[in-house]
């Protein structure tokens, strides 16, 4: 069987030992002689999956205790709303800083529920960098809202912002791609598809003490201390894609863990940068290197028909998913956890090759 080489944006690869894994579950999930999407969520057997893909989660990214684990569902574009529903009332303040499409989305749905400063630094300049420093310190904040990774434009932040208010980010394309001081966020969301397991589920993180002064006059499923207080399992919960998302949280601790992941993900994105660096006329990276994503590698070539020649023999050598983005062009490398260094390697080689002939 040949795998592609799935460079996907998202949803994207998922690891090929839990897919067979699932595979040979499927029809007689331990023992049962059902599939999980068959069995009550309230069962033992369903219960077990939930709460090992909580625990798996909370010893991989040492959540600490204070924080709840929540698995919704809507996306990370529901939490674009779910947040200020929760957290910003009219005449409250939040400060959106945009770095990228997403965010630019979140601010929107904000700006529904509540005041919002904008740090629109990174805008002007086109989406390729991350600033140094926010105003954060304005004692009125509700919460700072940042997009940690943006997965079109190919930037992320390497340090996080200095700010006295609760720190909130949108971790949906790097959660746990690498170290984060969970301690430092007040709440952390991410759709689970590009990192983490399949669409469908979404994690979200957040600390007690933000949690209680959450805004009260809220419709009971979207309230995150409804989710908190039945452990996920107000509602029915999307049981199969929390299956998915346990085995591969097992299969990220079978591989080396956390530092497995880094280790891996370092030698992909070097690769690949590698190669853009080695030929600055012909690979045009859209991100500052200061700012470069270890997820989305962006660039585009110098001409439309260079762009064109080099994604139509990119396709015909196997790598999917490299096509930039609708509204920004170029070429998109997407190097999530699941993504094999053999994947990237194989493309960087390619990128070689193409810059030998066309260079
Ligand atoms: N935030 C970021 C950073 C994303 O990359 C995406 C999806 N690509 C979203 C939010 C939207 O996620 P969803 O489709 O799960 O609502």
């Amino acid at each position: 069987m040949k795998r592609a080489d799935n460079f996907n944006a998202g949803p994207a690869a998922l690891p090929l030992p839990v897919l067979e894994r699932i595979q040979d579950e499927l029809p007689n999930y331990g023992g049962t002689g059902m599939s999980v999407m068959e069995f009550s969520h309230r069962s033992a057997e369903y219960e077990a999956i939930h709460n090992d893909a909580q625990t798996r989660l909370r010893r991989l990214l040492g959540i600490p205790d204070g924080y709840q684990v929540l698995f919704l569902q809507g996306g990370a574009s529901l939490q674009f709303a779910m947040l200020p529903m929760n957290f910003l009332k009219p005449g409250e303040k939040a400060l959106y800083v945009l770095t990228g499409s997403w965010s630019q989305k979140a601010a929107d749905e904000a700006g529904r529920y509540g005041e919002l400063l904008i740090d629109d630094w990174a805008k002007q300049g086109g989406y390729r960098d991350i600033p140094a420093s926010i105003a954060g310190d304005d004692p009125s904040l509700r919460y700072v809202h940042i997009t940690s990774n943006n997965t079109i434009y190919g930037t992320q932040w390497r340090a996080l912002p200095k700010t006295t208010a609760p720190l909130v980010a949108d971790m949906s394309s790097d959660i746990l791609s690498r170290p984060v001081q969970v301690e430092d966020f007040a709440l952390i969301y991410a759709g689970a598809q590009k990192n983490i397991g399949p669409s469908g589920v979404t994690v979200v993180i957040v600390r007690d003490d933000f949690l209680e002064t959450a805004n009260s006059d809220v419709p009971t499923v979207l309230k995150y201390s409804t989710h908190a207080q039945a452990n996920s399992l107000y509602n029915t919960p999307p049981t199969f894609a929390i299956y998915v998302m346990a085995c591969v949280l097992q299969w990220v601790e079978e591989t080396g863990g956390l530092a497995g992941i880094v280790e891996r993900n370092q030698k992909k994105a070097a690769a690949v940068y590698d190669v853009i660096d080695t030929h600055p006329n012909l690979y045009l990276g859209h991100a500052e290197k200061r700012a470069r994503s270890e997820m989305n590698v962006t660039f585009r070539l110098p001409s439309d028909e260079l762009t064109k020649s080099f994604l139509a023999e990119a396709t015909e050598r196997g790598f999917v998913g490299v096509k930039g983005y609708r509204t920004v062009g170029g070429v998109r490398v997407s190097l999530y956890n699941a993504v094999p260094v053999e994947a990237a390697l194989r493309f960087a080689e390619f990128m070689q090759d193409f810059a030998r002939r066309n260079g």
